[in-house]
């Protein structure tokens, strides 16, 4: 019976990172919604142009689309023992389909991690990142200081915030993430697959607990 994982977190607390960890250490695809539309829409696939076509006006790519690129990646023979779910499903509509696409490869959602933390906790993490211009690199006012403020220690380059980790928007993005997700937190803990996991604890702590909940 293959085995799939759906891993949900807010942003913050470290999911993509535990994701690919977790799948490597399981041995499942790490089948992130994400890089899933970047492939389908690079390769000019029928459901990438479809996807693309939406988001070009501006507007959500329906599920059946989403759903559609779900379907092929998990049909593919690497997924035969299953996979860990990064990032899909957003909603209940969507667990729902998901039920029934699992069905048709004879297995269903097994594990349901749910890491988080408070907000504060996620605030703190992401609006304290600053970017080096030139390059890239990201210092942490907190947990990565460079050695003076505002310049990077690799390059000398000026830092700056995205906009993405200025506080009022990192404050706006965690509020609308437990928002959406609130029913499907619910629609999973009512069928017992939900486990939370204490994210503010440093990588590998969270890696064992996630493994403990994993089984074997
Ligand atoms: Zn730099």
């Amino acid at each position: 019976m293959p085995v799939y994982i759906v891993l949900l977190g807010p942003p913050g607390v470290g999911k993509g990172t535990q994701a690919k960890i977790i799948a490597e250490r399981k041995s499942l695809p790490h089948v992130s919604s994400g890089d899933l539309f970047r492939e389908n829409i690079k390769n000019e696939t029928a459901l990438g142009k479809s996807a693309q076509a939406f988001i070009n006006k501006g507007e959500l790519v329906p599920d059946d689309v989403t759903i559609g690129m779900i379907r092929d990646r998990l049909s593919r023979p690497d997924c035969a023992g299953g996979a860990l779910l990064d990032g899909f499903p957003r909603t209940t509509v969507q667990a729902e389909a998901l039920e029934r696409l699992l069905a048709e490869f004879g297995g269903k959602v097994n594990y349901v991690p749910f890491i988080t933390a408070a907000d504060s906790t996620l605030v703190e993490r992401l609006s304290g990142r600053w970017t080096c211009k030139a390059q890239g690199h990201v210092f942490h006012e907190k947990h990565n200081p460079p050695q003076k403020a505002g310049v990077c220690d690799l390059d000398g380059s000026e830092l700056y915030q995205r906009d993405d980790d200025k506080a009022e928007t990192v404050v706006r993005r965690i509020q609308v993430y437990f928002t959406q997700t609130a029913p499907l937190i619910a629609f999973y803990r009512e069928r017992g697959l939900l486990t939370e996991i204490d994210g503010a604890r440093p990588i590998d702590v969270v890696t064992a607990d996630l493994l403990t909940v994993l089984g074997k």
